[in-house]
């Protein structure tokens, strides 16, 4: 999905085992560790400010910020971040309706959670959040007037 060889993947993991940040267990799996769960939650509320800004101030398309924020995600200090989240606002939800971490990385708890699969005929529902990593659906969507508080009726 990623582009990434699994021994590529391998390595990296091993790597951020050493350094502490993951738990991992040949052939079952990778959890974040408690050094690892804030560098993730750091990395997330910059990926998501950063996403929130270039729709809101630099005029970018939904659909074009989540490769870039991907890009600058791990170069942008504390400082910087906190800076855009300043000058924003503080906004509590990226372009798609992802919670931004807060600055002490607290996150608010997730959302309903239900899909549209979820719903039946006739049901109005709230758009909570889209996934931001499919260009093609996004363009679809913003096409259709559909984003985070657009309310639907299933048909
Ligand atoms: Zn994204």
């Amino acid at each position: 999905h990623m582009g990434v060889e699994q021994p590529s993947v391998t390595s990296m993991v091993k790597k951020l085992a050493k350094r502490d940040f993951v738990h991992y267990e040949p052939y079952k799996g990778v959890v974040l560790t408690d050094t690892g769960i804030p560098v993730a939650l750091e990395i997330i509320r910059h990926h998501r400010l950063i996403e929130r800004y270039l729709t809101e101030r630099l005029e970018y398309d939904w659909a074009e910020v989540h490769d870039e924020a991907d890009r600058l995600e791990h170069h942008i200090s504390n400082q910087f971040a906190d800076r855009i989240a300043e000058q924003l606002g503080n906004p509590a939800v990226d372009p798609h309706g992802d919670p931004i971490p807060t600055a002490d990385l607290d996150v608010s708890p997730p959302q309903s959670g239900e899909t549209l699969a979820d719903q039946q005929v006739g049901d109005k529902v709230r758009i909570e959040r889209v996934p931001d990593n499919d260009p093609d659906l996004l363009r679809y969507l913003s096409e259709h007037g559909i984003t985070p508080t657009t309310v639907v009726e299933i048909v």
